[in-house]
């Protein structure tokens, strides 16, 4: 541990479209903000290609170009960005101590949780053993590797529908394997996947096996009706069955729901613990896209500011 922990008006927590837009805003506010970017700087966008929906970009913009341009309007403020991860808390008592990479201790007034949410694994003892060998939770990283090879996704939501449309373009064949018998994404992204010939869904099945010799060559599936055992010959195989919030280092100092998304009264960010408030993906599990994110790290900046003035 240092010696002397920092002390700091706001410390922001995460790096995606929430806490930079919390950045912005806490920044212009003079809270002097001091950033740590978590495990993956910039966030979810950073693994995207095309973000079409964000106002204000009528041609799209790439997402990794689009946090990059958040964390350039965030410094122009003043925001001290750096790498590092929470890695333990104390909320008991003001200041909160926060630690850093297991070393750096800090005292913050006030607390911007905005640490996303990661992408979920099926649990299969395979998928850990070929990790990074032809299994991947991100198209967009890794989906080049398997240029004109067959590959398999996994998930019925618009995240899997999305990967398995981007895959299409790249792979000579793609399976999109689904537990049930209708998909859960949006119908643009279920249109897209339904118009490329080269995708086929796989209904009512789940995974049981990954296997393969140094990496995948294939995947044995199990019809969720029938009981029923196929294998298919793949080379990738992409899960995309939805994301957890990253809030285990507020368990037990934070409300949450069972499934770890941190709880906010209603209206606002402001968490259990006057002073901590929390926005984006870790708190949000209805809506989760970039603009609601950056909408509630606004929001998280401006009660913060506010609680700050209060306690003068
Ligand atoms: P979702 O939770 O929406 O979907 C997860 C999918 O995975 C579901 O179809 C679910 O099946 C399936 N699944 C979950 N667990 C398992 C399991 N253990 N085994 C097999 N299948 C499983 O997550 P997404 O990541 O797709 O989307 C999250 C949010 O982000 C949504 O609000 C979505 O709209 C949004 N999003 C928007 C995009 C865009 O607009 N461009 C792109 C990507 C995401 P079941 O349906 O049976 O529950």
């Amino acid at each position: 541990m240092s010696e002397k922990p920092e002390k700091l008006q706001c410390l922001i927590l995460g790096s995606g479209p929430a806490g930079y837009t919390a950045a912005i805003y806490a920044a212009r506010a003079d809270l002097k903000p001091v950033m740590y970017q978590g495990l993956q700087p910039g966030g979810q966008l950073t693994i995207t290609t095309d973000v079409e929906n964000y106002p204000g970009y009528p041609e799209g913009v790439k997402g990794p170009d689009m946090m990059v341009d958040f964390q350039k309007q965030a410094e122009r403020f003043g925001t001290d960005v750096r790498f590092g991860l929470a890695t333990s808390v104390d909320l008991s008592k003001r200041p909160f101590k926060v630690v850093i990479d297991e070393k750096d201790e800090l005292l913050a007034e006030t607390l911007i949780i905005s640490t996303g949410a990661s992408a979920k694994w099926l649990g299969l003892e395979s998928e850990q053993k070929y990790n990074g060998f032809g299994v991947s939770a991100c198209a967009t990283c890794d989906g080049f590797f398997y240029r004109g090879q067959t590959v398999a996704v996994v998930g019925g939501g618009d995240t899997a529908c999305e990967e398995a449309s981007y895959l299409s373009k790249l792979c000579k064949k793609v399976y999109l394997i689904h537990r049930r018998d209708e998909l859960r994404a949006s119908k643009a992204m279920q249109h897209r996947v339904m118009k490329a010939d080269n995708i086929e869904i796989i209904w009512d099945h789940i995974p049981k096996e990954i296997v393969g010799d140094k990496a995948v060559n294939g995947v044995i599936i199990e019809n969720v009706k029938t009981g029923a055992v196929t294998r298919l010959d793949i080379e990738g195989f992409f899960v995309a069955i939805g994301h957890k919030p990253n809030s285990d280092i507020f368990k037990g100092q934070l409300e949450m729901d069972e499934s770890g998304y941190l709880i906010t009264k209603p209206d606002s960010t402001e968490t259990n613990v006057p002073g901590v408030f929390a926005s984006g993906d870790v708190q949000d599990k209805t809506f989760r896209q970039a603009v609601t994110a950056a909408g509630t790290g606004c929001m998280a900046a401006i009660e913060a500011e506010r609680f700050l003035a209060d306690q003068e």
